[in-house]
């Protein structure tokens, strides 16, 4: 199955999917963003913008789930708007590292860029909680909105199993735990970095999962 290139997943959260290579982006309210993709679909993204009558200028905060070039590469289209990062991944974005933010693997070009507030377990950013999950990189995060049980993973989870640990600061047992530990939370539905998000019983989902991890490892 196909993704729309946007779709309404709460009266607060679009989906927006520009293509394979792009991370899902989610826009939370008016003014702050979920991932940005690589930015290589720049146009594409503010087409899709206009026809959500949602606007560039006004995205104010852009939450990225870890430093990947895929989820990271379109924060600079976004002039108006502060970047926030797990402490972890933030130097990396930071120093533009080519082959830690995997911009090289992705064939794009990793101008360093500033990270305005470098986030740790439990701060709180527009009624978004930050949950450290490393694993897939070291810092990265997944963002709970704990009144709507809403889960936004990265690329920790995705609808049919995990995210790779074989790139630079992944860890499979780190990943174990992170997974260990989401599958005791109270979440409903899992909006992930890539593919399908999972609309209804995710912490059953979620639990099939971390089992399937822990038989392998
Ligand atoms: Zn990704
Ligand atoms: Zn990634």
């Amino acid at each position: 199955m196909s993704l729309p290139p946007f779709s309404k997943i709460t009266d607060n959260i679009t989906m927006i999917h520009l293509s394979g290579l792009d991370s899902n982006i989610y826009v939370v309210g008016k003014d702050t963003i979920v991932d940005t993709g690589t930015g290589f679909n720049f146009v594409r993204l503010y087409d899709l913008f206009k026809r959500m009558g949602a606007d560039f200028d006004s995205i104010k905060t852009i939450i990225n789930t870890h430093m990947h070039f895929d989820h990271v590469g379109g924060n600079k289209f976004f002039e108006n708007a502060k970047v926030l990062a797990h402490e972890l991944d933030a130097p990396h974005m930071e120093k533009g590292n080519p082959e830690n933010t995997c911009a090289s693997f992705f064939g794009g070009e990793m101008k360093p860029m500033s990270v305005d507030q470098k986030l740790k377990e439990g701060d709180l950013i527009n009624g978004l909680k930050v949950i450290h999950t490393p694993g897939h990189t070291k810092g990265s995060i997944c963002l709970y909105d704990e009144k709507n049980k809403i889960l936004l993973s990265g690329d920790t989870i995705f609808a049919d199993g995990v995210g790779r640990t074989d790139l630079p600061g992944g860890s499979e047992d780190d990943l174990e735990k992170s997974l260990e530990r989401l599958a005791t939370m109270d979440i409903a539905k899992i909006l992930p970095g890539h593919g399908e998000p999972i609309m209804k019983d995710g912490k059953k989902q979620l639990e099939k999962i971390y089992e399937n991890v822990s038989d392998i490892h």
